[in-house]
Order: structure tokens, then sequence, then C-alpha cells
């Protein structure tokens, strides 16, 4: 399994995405014919001359070299993602946020400015505030549906324009093939966050992204027990991204590797359903008085709606809903503390459903949030949709107290 050459890990042509995730990162010949790759603990990696020490010295991402730089456990994690991804080659990194990290650190020194999508993910944007204002890097949040106009945000030392579409609390869908024109008609590094959707449903390379990142964390594990990231590039950013990656140090554990992995044998059976059980929960939320909208990107009235028809082949399990009105502490306890199916925590893309109340206005700044009622986001896991919808049900009643 040990990647020795530069070969990009090439998608064979002609694969469905199910057939995709079954074949992508396993070489069952090469592991002694054990269907899965063995996990490779290692920090040394011995080497047998001073050819070859000099060798993988002067080309350490190329193969074993030394385990901060990944363990044949990690290159088949990478080589399955990049597949996935359609991109030339991925890193693993310890969580989401250590490849967002990575991936901004690589473009960005002082001086330099950022355009930052306004939905994206708040510890993102923390670390825009804390980590690179530090670092003498400003950075512009934008409407997530400037589309074309973010070319009017461009200043000389714009290096990088980052989107998350959609926004995973408010779901705007960004139109990223627009965004990235305008990023590279000035030579700025477009980068997105493509948690939602995984590769299955947005393809990004496609779409005219330079890097793709994932929180693994979410659908690629799939079962809530591993924080991972993965960022996915092009041919001409890999090596600013790997080497920016590699001295940064944020690398996941081979055993992480192992189970992100196995859980992404299993993603699109996962997202299928996901995607069935929020479509129909989006449904029935809409029917309800106490729900007032819903923000879900197949639905028509969710903004970038047509753009999320035009680029994505599906829809996973997150979704938002806005309540009639800002309901006080007491009357979301009440709906909240008791409920049985959908568990109160962050994070989503595991096999059971969740709640969560959130605040966007807290942390906007470019674009108003202006709903009238309290924000609730929801992500349907893999249970029988009758009895979330029970759960719900009874949430609500005791929300507002019928
Ligand atoms: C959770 C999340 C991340 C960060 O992933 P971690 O593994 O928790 O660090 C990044 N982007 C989005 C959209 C997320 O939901």
């Amino acid at each position: 399994m040990a990647r020795e050459t530069k070969k990009p890990a090439t998608p064979k042509a002609g694969y469905g995405p199910a057939t995709e995730v079954i074949e992508a990162g396993r070489d069952p010949k090469a592991q002694g014919g054990m269907v899965n790759p063995p996990v490779y603990h290692a920090s040394t990696v011995i080497f047998e001359t001073l050819e070859e020490l000099e060798r993988k010295t002067a080309s350490p991402f190329d193969g074993v070299y030394y385990g901060r730089f990944g363990t044949p456990t990690t290159f088949a994690f990478e080589d399955a993602v990049a597949r996935l991804e359609g991109g030339y080659r991925s890193i693993a990194c310890a969580s989401g946020l250590a490849a967002i990290g990575a991936s901004l650190m690589a473009f960005l020194d002082a001086g330099d400015h950022l355009l930052m999508v306004d939905s994206a993910y708040s510890p993102t944007r923390k670390y825009c505030e804390i980590v690179l204002k530090g670092f003498g890097v400003e950075t512009t949040y934008y409407d997530p549906l400037a589309g074309a106009e973010i070319k009017h945000l461009f200043r000389p030392e714009t290096k990088v324009v980052f989107a998350e579409s959609p926004g995973s609390l408010t779901f705007e869908v960004q139109d990223v093939p627009a965004i990235a024109t305008a990023a590279h008609d000035t030579g700025a590094v477009m980068i997105l966050d493509n948690s939602w959707a995984t590769p299955l449903y947005f393809q990004p390379f496609a779409h005219g992204v330079d890097i793709s990142i994932q929180a693994a964390t979410k659908y690629l594990v799939g079962h809530s027990d591993v924080m991972m990231g993965a960022i996915t590039t092009t041919e001409e950013h890999f090596r600013a991204v790997r080497v920016m990656a590699a001295t940064l140090g944020a690398v996941p554990g081979p055993d992480d590797c192992y189970l992100a992995l196995r859980g992404m044998r299993t993603l699109d059976v996962r997202l299928e359903r996901h995607q069935q059980t929020a479509l129909e929960l989006a449904k029935w939320c809409a029917r309800r008085d106490e729900v007032a909208a819903i923000l879900h990107p197949a639905f028509a009235d969710c903004p970038g709606h047509e753009f999320w028809q035009r680029d994505f082949k599906g829809s996973s399990g997150l979704f938002s809903v806005i309540l009639d009105r800002h309901y006080p502490k007491q009357a979301l306890a009440a709906m909240l503390d008791h409920m049985t199916l959908f568990k109160m925590g962050y994070s989503w893309g595991g096999f059971e459903s969740l709640i969560l109340p959130a605040d966007p206005t807290t942390f906007r700044t470019a674009s108003a949030w202006q709903a009238q009622g309290t924000l609730i986001r929801l992500h349907a896991g893999l249970e029988d949709l009758a009895d979330l919808i029970c759960d719900l049900e009874a949430g609500l009643a005791r929300l507002t107290g019928k």
C-alpha cells in the first residue's frame, strides 16, 4: 500500500459513487488478501542505506518517511478521499478545523487579505479572528449570496476566497463557480468547505474549486467517534498545502484513519438514508404552526436553492427550521431537555439524530440575520422516520405548552 511514486489517485472512469466508496483506498492483493488495509503504527521509519535516507528525505511526501508524514494506513484514507473528491491528492488532518487552518496558512502571509463567507462554521471565523489576525492577515466577511459580485471585494493583496456551501447553520447555497471565476481572475485561491454535501453530492473540482475541505469527523467517519479532516487539492496547489500541513504537525493517528476509511465504505447508503429522512422531516416541519420557515437547500425558498439544483447531486441530513417566534429559554428547555431520539450535542454526520438551538445574530457581520424566530438545527440520523416524527411532535407540544 505504500505510495512509492508520485502517481496521483486517478479515478477509474465509469464507476458510480456506490462502487467508488467500496473500491477506493484499498488493494487486497498488496495486503496479503486481507480486505481492509492494515493499521500501521509508526513514528520512526528505518532506512536501509544512506542512499535511501537521502532519497526519502528529498521527497518526504511520496512513500513512508516519518510518522508525521503518514503511514500506509494514512495513505489509504488519503487516496480514497482524493478519488471521491476528484482531486489530485488528499492530506489527512487531525480534525476538520486543522484541515481548514492548514489550507488557510498555506496561502496567507502577513499583509495578505482573506475573503471569508459570512455563513461559515463559527470556529472557522474564530480561526480568522484568533490565529490569522494575530499574524497580520485581514479578513473581510462576504454575503453568502454574493456570487459574481464578490469581485468588488477583491484587493491586490487578496490571496484566498473561502466558501462553505451550504452554510452549515443557515444553509445559503453559494454560486461556487461564479466565486471561483472571480477568484481566479485575480490570482486568488478558492477554498471550499465541502463537508455538508460530501464529494458524493458535490464535486468541487468540476466547479472551479482549488482546495476542498472535508470535516471527516462528520459524514466520512459517520459514527461520531473520530475527529479527522481531509484537504484535497489540485496538482498545482498540492505541494504548498502538503508542506504546511506537515509543518503544523496536526496529523491523525492510524487507528482514526482506519475508522474513517471503514466509515466511508457505507457512505453512499448512509447519505441516501440521511437525505430521505431529512427531506421527510423537513416537509413534516413545514406543515407545523410552530415552524415559520425551513432552511434546507432542496426547498425552493432556501436562499441559493437554484445553485443547489444546478450543481448538487443530492442533499444530506442537516437542515434548520425557524420557529414562529423567539421562544424563551424555559420553553426551549421544556422541548429540548426531554427529547428521546434527537440528542442535543454539537457536530453531525453520525448515525443518530441531533438537535441544537442556535442564534446566527451573535456572529454574522456582512449579511444581517433577520429571522423573527428561534433557529433550531436538526440532523436526521438513520432511525425510523415515524419514531423521529413522534419525538419531534411531542417536543413541539412541550415547547408551546399545548
Ligand atoms: C464540524 C465542522 C468543521 C470542523 O470539523 P472538526 O472535525 O469538528 O474540527 C468544519 N466545517 C464544518 C462545516 C463543520 O460542520
